[in-house]
Order: structure tokens, then C-alpha cells, then sequence
């Protein structure tokens, strides 16, 4: 049995180091150290996750629930925990912070009890299940109460892990890639094998057990499972579509439809429906779940499939209608009539007992064609052309625009459905997005043909609140020769400081950037990073009141993780 505080003291250890080479072997460690039965937990604990993210298990737990169980526990109020949080920026902190005063102050129920009872992984394990379980009238006190129980039993290197846990933000620098090479290194299993066990399962707690047990070999034979939702496949920015055809050659070319992505399981007459987030949706969608059932013919299948929000005109609703939908717990019904959905569904992974995601799309299709009837504006096997005209492809896509919808998909006819890869099997074709218009704060001076000009830059957005400009990434793709001699000499005169190649300026000027998604990072003090970010323009007709704002970048990064 594992003690809970062996597990804070390795994430302690985790989190002080920098390297992720040696966090991926600390986490080895961790995970060759626990028993059979805690392995699966402290592989989610790890990331901060408590229930695998398939499972219909939540834990539930908010600010207020875990500051009411904080107050509890250490005799301060409310308002004097939030004033702890705004002051240490953290909630683990906050916690240690909060019950150490109390153990300096008063003799408790939790110092008779640290003596003899040492909390274990498990026990941690269970008390997050009975909140999770708790519902109904009382839930919330249910709730507080488990917690309560924890803090009290924690000593005070705990209590910030637990707090954090139950918050699923464990803030010590752990994802899938580090837990996924740590289970390979701990179990001697090739990281690609692991890799490709966790696309399949969504679970990389079942991934390690699996590991642990049979190697290889066992993890080599995970396989789809019915309602147990695979990652999805994911499309890439179409570079050119010269440079795609040449790479593919005849394409299967499909609209890109604007809605969301569903991953449909059948089984009988049980039908599951998942988000892209790989969340269980299906009770809140129960006319798609309807028509799977009239309309899909197959004894058990796994479709994929965009759901999308039509209105009276045919033309696709604002995507905030489609979540409406996606995330109603109650009245169901009614909302369903308010915004009917249509289901286009594209591809087909397992078909009566096997599975179809090593055949060719080719393939894949006709089987979906057999199973699936058409009915008319509530569901449908979407049309595709295959094609390697470019004249006929462009037709495609602006037929896709003109009916409301997002572009086109380029899709290799033999690609296998790969779960959770964005490769060049699944090309997307769409307008440029949204783009931000941000102040250039540094540069570098380029190499090459290009050492006289500063040939990157670097990027902010502005923070209201504090009036200064954050760091979120670096452009040096979108300029041609002339405009970077150009730019340089603008900028000549912007200089503040140079060391080496690096510059830093004085931030005036401000570029329109587009790019492909905005995602989290470390690497920047605004905490975030632009993916694939090209200059659109230089916006000299723009002041430095334009550029935008962290909580715009908030709002994009929070709108893209939803349609996501
Ligand atoms: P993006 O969200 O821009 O990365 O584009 C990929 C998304 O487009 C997928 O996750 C689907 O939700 C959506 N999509 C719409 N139509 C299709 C289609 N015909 N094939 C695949 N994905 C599609």
C-alpha cells in the first residue's frame, strides 16, 4: 500500500524539476513503485486527473465547494480563504497555508489523527469517488464533508496536492507525453506501442495496467471497445493545394461541415454519443440518439460524424447554439425542438464485431454507405467527391461556402483511421480565421541569406491591468525578402537592447497575425502560444490602444477549446 504522502513527495520532486527526461523517469519510478491495484490511479493522480476521461465519472468539485471544506477544516472564514488564494495565486498553497495555521494554533482532530493514520492513494482514491457519487438533496454537504475528512487526515505536504486533485489542476508539469514514455520506460514497452494503446482506449490508467501485466504483446492487443470512445482523428492546415494533390494525388474531397464533432457507439438498440472532448453526450442529444437507431442498421458500430445546428433556411446556426444543445442536463426535449440537429456522418471504425480502422477510407466508406439510410435533414453519409482536379475541388469548396459551412476536407482515399493523429491524411481547406493584432517587442537577426535582416519577431498582447505588454510567441513565416529589408529598417530605430542576435524593441509597431490555434505554454509570460502564427499584414494604421488584450486570447483559447 502507498501512502498519499509518498505520492505528494514525488510530485514535490516532479515539480522542481526542469528537465522533462528526468520527470518522465522520476514518474517511471512512481509508477514501478505502486501496486497492481494503485497503478491505474496514480497514473491519472499523476496528471492531474482523477477518473479517466472517457468515464462518466466527475468529481465535481468547484472553488466554493473546496473553499467551504477549507474554511471547515482550518477555522477560517470564507472571505479569509479567498484573500489566501489572491495572495499566494494558488490553491495548493492557499490550503497548506491555511491548515498550518490552524495546527499552530490549536490542538486538533487531525494532529491525534496524523499520529496513527497515514492517508493511502486509495483511501484518497475512494473519498473522491463518494463525492463524485454524491448527488440529490445534500450533495453539496456530502461534498465539503469528504473533503473535510481529507484535510483533516492530510499533514500539511498533502493537503496542496489534494486540494489541487480535486480541483484536477495539479500544476506539476505532467501530460499524456511524459506518463505515456514513463509507462514505456517503467514496463519496457516501446513508447509508440504505448502511444498507439492509448489512442485506442483513451486510458492510459489501462495502458499501464496492461503494461504491468502482459508487456508488449498485451499492450500491442488493446483493441476499440464499444463505449469506450477513441480519440479522434484530427485534420491539418492544407499547405497548398498544389502541394496536397501532388502528395495525395486523386482526393476524396467532403465539405467541411460548421457544427461539432460526434463519435457515435452502437450496440443493439444502446446508442452512446461522444464530444470531441470525449465526453458523453448522448443525453443530451435524444433525437440524434433516436435516429441512430431508426436509421443506423448494424448490430454494433462506431461512427464519426459532425452534428450541426440548422435553421429555417437550411444554412448552419451560430455554434454557441449547437453547445446549447451539447451541454443541456435538463429539458432536453423541448430544446432539441428549439434547435434541431442534422447528423453528417463522414467515416467508420468498427462494424459488427470488427475493426475497421486499419482499412483504407475507400473501404471504410462503402461499409458506411451499407449501414447507414439517408433521411433527409436528420441524418446522412456526406457527400464526397474523389477528384485531382483542382477546377472541380475549388467548385466543391466555394459550394461549401455558399451553403454556410466552414471549407472542405482533403482526405487520402487509402488512409487507416488513425485516432488522435493530425497528419496529412486529413487536410482542411478554410477562409483565414480569426487573426490578432499584436505589438512586435523583439527580433532576431536572421542566418544565412538573411543575417542582415532581423528575420523573427517577437510578439505580446497587453495586459489591461497592469499596462504591459506578454510575450505569446514568435512570427517568422508570411514575409517576402523585400519586406524583411523593409521591416528592419523600420525597426532600426525602435531598438532598446541587443545582445548577440537577440534584440529587444521598444513596442510600437503592430502586425495582424493569423495562425492555427492558440494553446497553452509556459514558455511565454502570457501564458500562451500562438500554433502556426504567419504576419498578415503590418497595421501601421493601428496604435498601440489596437492591440489586443490577454482576456481577448482568454476568450479565443476558451471558444476554440469548446468547438474543440
Ligand atoms: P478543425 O476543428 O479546424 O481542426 O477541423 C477538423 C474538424 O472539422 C473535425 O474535428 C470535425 O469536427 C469537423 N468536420 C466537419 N466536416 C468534416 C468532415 N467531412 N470530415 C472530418 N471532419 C469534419
Amino acid at each position: 500500500m502507498t501512502s498519499f504522502r509518498e505520492f505528494s513527495q514525488a510530485c514535490k520532486l516532479i515539480e522542481e524539476t526542469p528537465g522533462s527526461l528526468d520527470m518522465t523517469s522520476l514518474v517511471a519510478d512512481l509508477l514501478s513503485r505502486v501496486t497492481p491495484e494503485e497503478l491505474p490511479v496514480i497514473t491519472h493522480f499523476v496528471m492531474g486527473e482523477v477518473f479517466p476521461a472517457w468515464s462518466n465519472e466527475e468529481i465535481g468539485v468547484g472553488a466554493g465547494i473546496l473553499y467551504a471544506a477549507l474554511a471547515r477544516s482550518s477555522g477560517l472564514s470564507v472571505s479569509q480563504i479567498e484573500d489566501l488564494v489572491k495572495e499566494t495565486g494558488d490553491i495548493g498553497k492557499t490550503a497548506a497555508r491555511a491548515l498550518d495555521r490552524k495546527s499552530k494554533g490549536q490542538a486538533t482532530f487531525s494532529s491525534f489523527l496524523t499520529e496513527e493514520h497515514e492517508l493511502s492513494i486509495l483511501e484518497v482514491f475512494q473519498r473522491f469517488q463518494a463525492i463524485s457519487k454524491a448527488s440529490g438533496k445534500g450533495s453539496q454537504a456530502a461534498r465539503i464533508k469528504n473533503l473535510q475528512y481529507l484535510f483533516n487526515s492530510a499533514s500539511s505536504e498533502e493537503v496542496g496536492y489534494i486540494a489541487r486533485l480535486a480541483l484536477e489542476d495539479l500544476r506539476i508539469g505532467v501530460g499524456e507525453g511524459i506518463v505515456r514514455d514513463a509507462i514505456g520506460a517503467a514496463f519496457d514497452v516501446p513508447p509508440e506501442i504505448v502511444e498507439r494503446g492509448f489512442m485506442l482506449t483513451n486510458d492510459l490508467g489501462l495502458v499501464a495496467s496492461t503494461a504491468r501485466q502482459g508487456g508488449t504483446e498485451a499492450v500491442s492487443a488493446l483493441g476499440l471497445q464499444l463505449f469506450r470512445p477513441i480519440r479522434m482523428m484530427l485534420a491539418q492546415v492544407i499547405p497548398t493545394l498544389e502541394a496536397a494533390l501532388l502528395d495525395i494525388g486523386e482526393a476524396v474531397i467532403e465539405w467541411k461541415f460548421d457544427g461539432a464533432r460526434v463519435q457515435i457507439h452502437k450496440e443493439g438498440d444502446k446508442v452512446k454519443l461522444y464530444s470531441r472532448r470525449l465526453e458523453d453526450i448522448s443525453n443530451s442529444l435524444p433525437d440524434i440518439v433516436a435516429s441512430v437507431r431508426k436509421y443506423v442498421h448494424a448490430d454494433s458500430a462506431i461512427l464519426d460524424s459532425e452534428a450541426v445546428a440548422i435553421d429555417e433556411n437550411g444554412r448552419p446556426r451560430a455554434f454557441q447554439d449547437i453547445l446549447k444543445r451539447f451541454r443541456r442536463k435538463y429539458d432536453v426535449h423541448s430544446t432539441a425542438k428549439e434547435i434541431p440537429l442534422t447528423l453528417n456522418i463522414f467515416d467508420i471504425m468498427y462494424l459488427n464485431g470488427e475493426s475497421l480502422i486499419d482499412e483504407p477510407l475507400v473501404k471504410r466508406r462503402e461499409l458506411l454507405a451499407s449501414c447507414v439510410e439517408n433521411s433527409d435533414s436528420v441524418i446522412q453519409v456526406d457527400r464526397q467527391v474523389i477528384t485531382a482536379d483542382p477546377e472541380v475541388i475549388d467548385t466543391v469548396y466555394s459550394e461549401a461556402l455558399k451553403a454556410g459551412h466552414e471549407g472542405i476536407m482533403i482526405k487520402n482515399p487509402q488512409s487507416p483511421y488513425s485516432p488522435g493523429k493530425r497528419g496529412r491524411n486529413w487536410l482542411k481547406k478554410k477562409p483565414l480565421m480569426e487573426t490578432l493584432d499584436l505589438a512586435v517587442v523583439g527580433a532576431e537577426w536572421g542566418y544565412g541569406r538573411r543575417t542582415s535582416f532581423m528575420g523573427s519577431y517577437a510578439l505580446a498582447c497587453h495586459d489591461p491591468e497592469t499596462g504591459r505588454f506578454l510575450p505569446v510567441g514568435k512570427v517568422a513565416t508570411g514575409f517576402s525578402d523585400e519586406q524583411l529589408a523593409e521591416l528592419t529598417e523600420l525597426f532600426s530605430d525602435h531598438i532598446i537592447m541587443e545582445s548577440g542576435t537577440k534584440i529587444e524593441l521598444r513596442p510600437e509597431i503592430i502586425f495582424e497575425i493569423a495562425f492555427e490555434e492558440i494553446q497553452k505554454s509556459s514558455n511565454y509570460e502570457s501564458g500562451y502560444a500562438l500554433r502556426f502564427p504567419r504576419l498578415v499584414n503590418v497595421r501601421d494604421d493601428k496604435s498601440l490602444e489596437d492591440v489586443d488584450t490577454i482576456g481577448r486570447l482568454e476568450e479565443m483559447y476558451r471558444m476554440q477549446r469548446e468547438r474543440n
